[in-house]
């Protein structure tokens, strides 16, 4: 028999193959973990501060008592115990919500990749911010949607660029499925959307006949403690709301979900049983047990007191290292600050000279779908000590003094 060679079997893959690519964070992540590498590059929470002895404890008793239900497969939907406390948590972003209109999926990331497979076909158009989170671009590509991004400023996603979009899009034909949107301490941008402007852009979803996709990870991350109103506080049957656990508890349990209309919620259960059956019972009765047992919203302040610290130490390097003409964000929450080189540098040529001084970031043009974002960057503040992040832009700064201008 001849050997099937990898060229035969990529030479068959589905078209939809090609629209995945490997992730500019995951391939900076190998650089990241070079020994004396200060990454400014991973958005990972900081869980220094978690109780693990707590959380053993919790894990031990739910295998010894109701192991039988935790090692076996459970609800589509998720555990009603979940849902209940995903309402709960909710709540304190202004929404009413039914627990049976909540699905439970492996990361919000996957809620990501159900919504989209719910509602896109091929060549369909996806908004979002310019820029946008890199794995939901990854997201759509796979999946075959268009990304049409909608310039932002200091105040977030720019009501009146959204409308002038839609028209120029619909002008052309094209179907609009959703506008995909983080209003919270924007990933990659460090932005929130202002209070003003929500009421606004879910108006001109509304008239459009344009769905919200809402995708909030950092709305409780807030450095003075403050929430927003959510989106779907402002449109509960045109707003899709993903939330998860990511980034207030743990990203290795793969909990996160979405809270959408009834019909809705039942379709993307159908979606998620054809991906994963159900998810995991014990990462959720897990997660159960540390927000019902334990006094999770202390433990958000403390590490949001952490990030808050650490952002304003970025912030005094940035304007102490980087080189005139340099801009950026000042985030009031969440992980992120994004970056504006000074005209005439180029972070493709930044990049291999900065990992040479030892500092790695993820290059703007990750964010965006088309050609864009050459000079701009995210910076992470939410992993790496103060030290090591003052030290890590004070290297950004003197490689990019270094750099030629182009
Ligand atoms: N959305 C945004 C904006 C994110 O930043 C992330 C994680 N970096 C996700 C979704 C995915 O998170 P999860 O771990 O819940 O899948």
């Amino acid at each position: 028999m001849t050997t099937i060679t990898d060229s035969l079997h990529t030479a068959r893959f589905a078209d939809r193959a090609d629209g995945y690519h490997p992730s500019p964070v995951r391939e900076v992540f190998e650089v990241s973990m070079r020994p004396n590498m200060i990454s400014l590059a991973g958005g990972n929470p900081d869980l220094s501060g978690l109780p693990m002895e707590r959380i053993a404890d919790m894990a031990h008793q739910i295998i010894k008592e109701r192991g039988q239900e935790a090692l076996q497969y459970g609800s589509g939907a998720g555990t009603t115990e979940l849902q209940e406390l995903i309402c709960e948590i909710m709540a304190m972003e202004g929404i009413s919500a039914a627990s049976e209109n909540i699905q439970i999926t492996s990361g919000s990331q996957m809620a990501l990749e159900l919504v989209t497979k719910l509602f896109c076909n091929p060549g369909d158009v996806i908004l979002a911010e310019g820029p946008t989170y890199v794995g939901a671009l990854g997201t759509f590509a796979g999946l075959q949607a268009d990304v049409v991004q909608v310039p932002i400023d200091n105040k977030g996603l720019i009501p009146a660029e959204l409308e002038k979009t839609i028209g120029t899009l619909k002008a052309q034909g094209r179907t609009i499925k959703f506008l995909y949107t983080i209003p919270n301490f924007n990933n990659p941008s460090g932005i929130t959307l202002a209070p003003d402007r929500r009421r606004a852009i879910v108006d001109i979803c509304r008239a459009a006949g344009i769905a919200i996709v809402e995708d909030n990870p950092y709305g409780l991350l807030s450095f003075d403690g403050s929430t927003q109103q959510a989106l779907y506080a402002l449109d509960p049957d045109n707003v899709f709301y993903l939330g998860s656990f990511s980034k207030i508890f743990s990203p290795g349990l793969r909990i996160g979900w979405v809270l959408a209309p009834t019909e809705v919620r039942k379709r993307l259960q159908l979606a998620a049983e054809a991906t994963t059956i159900c998810p995991s019972v014990l990462s959720q009765m897990l997660v159960e047990s540390y927000i019902s047992g334990f006094d999770w919203r202390s433990h958000v302040r403390e590490a949001c007191a952490t990030y808050s610290r650490r952002c304003d130490a970025v912030m005094d390097a940035l304007k102490l290292h980087m080189p005139e003409g340099s801009t950026w964000t000042r985030p009031t929450g969440g992980f992120f600050t994004w970056i504006t080189l000074p005209t005439g540098k180029s972070v493709d040529a930044l990049l291999q000279p900065a990992i040479g001084a030892g500092v790695v970031f993820v290059p703007g043009s990750a964010f965006f779908a088309e050609p864009a974002g050459t000079n701009q960057l995210r910076v992470a503040f939410s992993f790496e000590t103060d030290e090591a992040l003052v030290e890590g832009i004070r290297r950004l700064g003197v490689t990019l003094t270094a750099l030629p201008s182009v």
